[in-house]
């Protein structure tokens, strides 16, 4: 039997690494450009914070939660998502206290047991932001904002914004109502996940994946025509803001799309995505919106709250698709290649010298020829090789040789930690 990393999983191996160290440093960069500061919650919370937060009738709660009960009875679900949480620590920190709007991102991986697909996966990992505190349309064009400018800086383009409103906790019953009536009327044509969703969520069929429902929620009733007179003045204000961006951000196309819904139940007002133009289907690289009502919902005082999350590993395939180029870094500056058991210690004691000292060094592998050792440090792709044998120990000096250089490229440096480090770290 051979073990396999568990379905919907998958290991980050080292080469694929500049893609991730990229990808993070870029959202870590954007959040900071914008006074985001980091938090890292748990890797798991009390089920209950999702089944209130996310919303018993989501697909996550529903279908997709890893829940399990551990050794002490305590109910605990590996995150399938980063904004409940967030906003639990908000409340266990007192938050509020601070000065408002507070401003918060996060990287980590979530967990969704979901039908594993291309951009799709039971563990992934997502960069999110969040704003408390403040329930301006500016704020909401200044997360659309931060969300646009960290794509931007990922070198992607050709991206597409689209954006809704669906209101508040006070419009959305009108709006139900009205799409439960049109789609009552039209039962025979929707597919039987969707007849079933009809009587739970109406909202859900709008973002159904069921190519019926797709062509009938193009004629159904539109959210943003069931706006309060407060939450259409709103609404307004938020598209205001969004077009006075594209003064700096001229490629800056959105279009407003009445079937973004988005799968969470928490969400009032704005709601947006970003996908590649001309996408189709589960390529959503961000998703977001204002989500008002979690707080009070999981326990806290009213608190207008904004964010988006956006899943690293459809960046990393989009970046790979748009051949975006990754510096890969150089992590090793000298291997030592030693021959003959004095030459072993004598390598060890440098290869320590120069580690201490700040250079990166390692021991080509022992009781291999030289050939061998040599291409190892290629296969490492270190910038140098130290030969050390008898004759260089007698001597006091080895042979440094500069392995990007091309042949021949070679001189003797003193077998002693500090005049190795300064001829390597010369170049
Ligand atoms: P959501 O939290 O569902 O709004 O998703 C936000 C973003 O996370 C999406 O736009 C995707 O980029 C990413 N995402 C969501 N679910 C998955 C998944 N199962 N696998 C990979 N990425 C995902």
């Amino acid at each position: 039997m051979q073990f396999k990393a568990p379905r919907g999983t998958s290991d980050i191996l080292p080469q694929q690494q500049p893609h991730w160290e990229f990808v993070t440093r870029a959202a870590a960069d954007v959040a900071a450009r914008f006074g985001y500061r980091r938090i890292d919650t748990p890797l798991f919370e009390d089920t209950s914070l999702f089944k209130r937060g996310v919303g018993t009738d989501t697909d996550i709660v529903q279908k997709e939660m890893y829940s399990f009960q551990d050794t002490g009875g305590e109910e605990v679900t590996l995150r399938p998502e980063g904004t409940a949480p967030v906003c639990r620590a908000y409340l266990e920190h007192g938050m509020s206290s601070w000065p408002q709007p507070v401003r918060l991102y996060y990287v980590g991986p979530m967990f969704r047991y979901e039908r594993p697909q291309a951009g799709r996966y039971r563990q992934f990992h997502q960069f999110g932001v969040e704003v408390f505190g403040d329930e301006s349309p500016e704020v909401d064009a200044e997360v659309i904002e931060l969300g646009w400018l960290f794509l931007r800086d990922l070198g992607l383009t050709g991206l597409k914004l689209r954006l809704n409103s669906i209101g508040d906790a006070a419009d959305r019953p009108r709006h139900l109502d009205a799409l439960r009536g049109y789609y009552s009327a039209r039962l025979a044509d929707l597919p039987a996940i969707d007849r079933e969703r009809l009587g739970r969520s109406p909202l859900r069929l709008l973002d159904s994946k069921e190519p019926q429902s797709q062509e009938l929620a193009v004629q159904a009733p539109r959210s943003i025509d069931y706006l309060s007179d407060a939450s259409a003045r709103r609404w307004e204000s938020v598209l205001r803001a969004v077009d006075r961006l594209k003064a700096v951000y001229p490629e800056l196309s959105y279009e407003v799309d009445h079937r973004l819904v988005r799968g969470l139940d928490y969400y009032t007002h704005t709601v947006f995505e970003i996908e590649p133009e001309g996408a189709q289907g589960q390529s959503t690289l961000l998703g977001g919106g204002r989500y008002d009502g979690l707080m009070e919902v999981i326990g806290g005082p009213r608190t207008p709250g904004i964010g988006f999350a956006a899943g690293l590993e459809r960046f990393i395939l989009n970046l790979q698709k748009q051949g975006v180029g990754v510096d890969a870094g150089r992590a090793v500056n000298v291997v030592i290649v030693h021959l003959g058991e004095a030459a072993a210690s004598v390598a060890l004691e440098l290869a320590a010298g120069l580690r201490r000292g700040g250079t990166a060094a390692l021991m080509a592998p022992a009781g291999k020829s030289m050939k061998a050792q040599m291409r190892y440090a290629d296969a490492v792709e270190s910038r140098y090789a130290l030969i050390i044998g008898d004759r260089e120990i007698a001597a006091g000096t080895g042979q440094l040789k500069d392995l990007k250089a091309g042949e021949g490229q070679q001189v003797e440096v003193k077998l002693d930690a500090e005049a190795v480090a300064r001829a390597v770290n010369a170049a």
